[in-house]
């Protein structure tokens, strides 16, 4: 049985943007004070200013600042805090983050070291899971570089191959192989790219699937060996390996594949003695067969999907979970009602290869209203920096069905002013119209097949609103640096654009 903890007072939470105000909202909620850590170019980001207390950790770089297990443990000690939630990247899966804040006497928000450390490796997870009898997609590891050895492990498993870092995440160390002749100095490039990005060099080849879908399942697991799965996520829509839009329920799922799918994740976090929110990623491939991808070991960034469509706060079942509570629901008690999708707003750029985009926001105004949720951690004035991941904020739409879901995000795109930095919002309108994405026919080659050469429509008569915006806005931004005020919205961004410029003319301010 797991000891009962103190509740938790005080909580830092070792993370940045959209995540870290996602999870400060949600001790506001539970009645914990949110502590806050930030990088020298975060001093004015918006989790600093939603946060009860802010620690300064150190330089711009991930090393000095967020990456820094030393510094975060230290700034929680100081400020009493009894609680660190990792968020997602960064440490949130590094099992020695999660030792570290055990050996500190500090409640870490997320699986026991172990089983992280076991899930983070992904051929052992393979082991593990398929000794449970769950699916995977066919795969070998690679232990010697000899050609003629490689190549017969390829054909064993049939081209086109896919060469994956045992320690991969993000996409990264990934290489398709369709020839022979290609198997060895791609295998020799994985290898020293794994090493470069993960320090570990192990890989090893898997079946190249031809357009499959990517359906994950979200599950919690409490210390008490209860295990529960909220259904699915669709995440197909992706470019270079990472996703863009998620929903769920996954149009390609009937009720009996997706309890078969939710009853096998579950047996997944139980095989490898998961606690607390994760998720199981599986490939779906066009006949419906399903494959063990990998485990996540954390909260995923498309969790609000999951959250619309169960009613089911993910956030708040990891911190109870975490000090100790059950599941305060059955399987039978959890229902999928209504759909939900997701579009994650990059600072990049869709007409230019996703190519990041930096920069000051110049104009933020957010949508809201019945169905739409708005994960955000940006606002007008603040400035984009090239240092970290670049999401912004994620738009997530619900209604009873998925046509009224799309047609809600169709619209609260239209109302989402950003403006300063290339950004995806008319790249996503177009997405959501899409025919072959309106039937549901969705596939991780999705973008490349549809989207390759798009390019952002410009409607002549909007262009000169939209730069006498920016200007105006601009206009603001120089008096609040003069002034030493900081760059918040102003009742007159409240107003929206357009009403902003007809104030502005009528009475001369801004
Ligand atoms: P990472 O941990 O680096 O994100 P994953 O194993 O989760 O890597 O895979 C990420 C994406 O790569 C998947 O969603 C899918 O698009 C693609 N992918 C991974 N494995 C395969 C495979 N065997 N066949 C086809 N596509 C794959």
């Amino acid at each position: 049985m797991a000891e009962k903890k103190q509740p938790i007072q005080k909580l830092l939470i070792a993370n940045r943007g959209e995540i870290a105000v996602r999870v400060i909202r949600a001790c506001r909620e539970l009645g914990i004070v949110p502590v806050a850590v930030y990088s020298e170019v975060d001093r004015f980001s918006r989790h600093v200013l939603e946060a009860a207390e802010a620690v300064a950790l150190g330089g711009a770089a991930p090393a000095e600042s967020y990456l820094n297990i030393e510094r975060i443990v230290e700034a929680a000690r100081r400020t009493g805090c009894q609680a660190i939630h990792p968020g997602y990247g960064f440490l949130a899966e590094n099992p020695d983050f999660a030792r570290a804040c055990r050996e500190a006497g500090l409640l870490f928000i997320g699986p026991p070291p172990e089983s992280m450390a076991l899930v983070g490796d992904k051929l052992k997870a393979r082991h593990t899971v398929q000794q449970a009898g769950v699916p995977l997609v066919p795969g070998r590891e690679v232990q010697d570089a000899d050609p003629a050895r490689l190549q017969e492990i390829a054909e064993e498993i049939g081209f086109p191959v896919l060469i994956k870092a045992a320690a991969g995440g993000g996409g990264k160390g990934m290489r398709v192989v369709r020839q022979a002749g290609e198997l060895a100095s791609a295998v020799a490039a994985a290898r020293r790219e794994a090493r470069a990005a993960f320090g570990n060099d192990t890989v090893y080849l898997e079946k190249y699937i031809e357009k499959p879908r990517h359906v994950e399942i979200q599950v919690l697991a409490d210390a008490h060996g209860n295990v529960v799965h909220l259904f699915e996520r669709e995440c197909s829509v992706q470019r270079r390996h990472q996703k863009i839009v998620e929903e769920s329920p996954s149009p390609a799922l009937d009720p009996q594949l997706r309890q078969q799918m939710g009853e096998t994740a579950c047996r997944v976090m139980q095989s490898v003695g998961y606690i607390n929110a994760g998720t199981v990623e599986f490939l779906l491939d066009e006949q419906k067969n399903f494959y063990f991808l990998e485990v996540n070991a954390r909260i995923q960034v498309e969790h609000p999907v999951t959250e619309m469509v169960t009613g089911v706060d993910l956030v708040h079942q990891q911190i109870a979970i975490a000090q100790g509570a059950s599941l305060p629901f059955r399987q039978e008690q959890v229902r999928q009602y209504g759909h939900a999708i997701e579009c994650r707003i990059y600072a990049e750029d869709p007409a230019n290869n996703f190519f990041p985009s930096v920069g000051k926001l110049l104009l933020v105004r957010e949508p809201s209203g019945p169905g739409i949720r708005c994960d955000s951690g940006i606002y007008s004035g603040w400035e984009v920096t090239h240092h970290y991941d670049p999401i912004l904020s994620k738009l997530i739409t619900w209604d009873v069905d998925r046509q009224g879901a799309l047609a809600r995000m169709k619209s609260a795109l239209a109302n989402y002013v950003l403006l300063g930095i290339e950004n995806p919002v008319s790249f996503l309108q177009a997405l959501i119209e899409h025919p072959a994405f309106q039937a549901g026919n969705l596939h991780t080659h999705f973008l490349e097949e549809h989207f390759s050469d798009w390019q952002p429509p410009v409607p002549e008569e909007q262009l000169p609103l939209g730069m006498l915006a920016a200007a105006l806005q601009e206009r603001q931004m120089r008096r609040q640096v003069k002034t030493g005020e900081p760059a918040v919205p102003t009742p007159w961004q409240a107003l929206g654009r357009w009403e902003m410029l007809h104030r502005d003319e009528r009475s001369g301010e801004n």
